[in-house]
C-alpha cells in the first residue's frame, strides 16, 4: 500500500509521521481526556489518526474481465 502526503502528494514510507518535502504532519495521536468527579484529569491516547492518502491495499476494487 502506498501512502501519499495530502498536501503535496509526495510518496511517504509506511512509517513516516511527517512529509519529508513539505513537513506536514500526516500521523498524530488521538487523545481523550476524562475526569472523574473531584478527581484529576486524565488524558489517554485512544488511537492513531493517519491523514495520509492511501493507495492500494485490500480494499482495492478488483475489475474482472469477462468474455
Ligand atoms: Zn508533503
Amino acid at each position: 500500500m502506498k501512502r501519499l502526503c495530502p498536501a503535496c502528494f509526495t510518496e511517504l514510507s509506511a512509517e513516516a509521521n511527517y512529509c519529508s518535502i513539505c513537513g506536514k504532519c500526516v500521523r498524530g495521536t488521538v487523545e481523550q481526556t476524562k475526569q472523574f468527579l473531584g478527581g484529576p484529569e486524565e488524558t489517554i491516547v485512544v488511537g492513531i489518526a493517519d491523514s495520509a492518502i492511501l493507495i492500494g491495499g485490500k480494499k482495492a476494487t478488483i475489475i474482472e474481465e469477462g468474455e
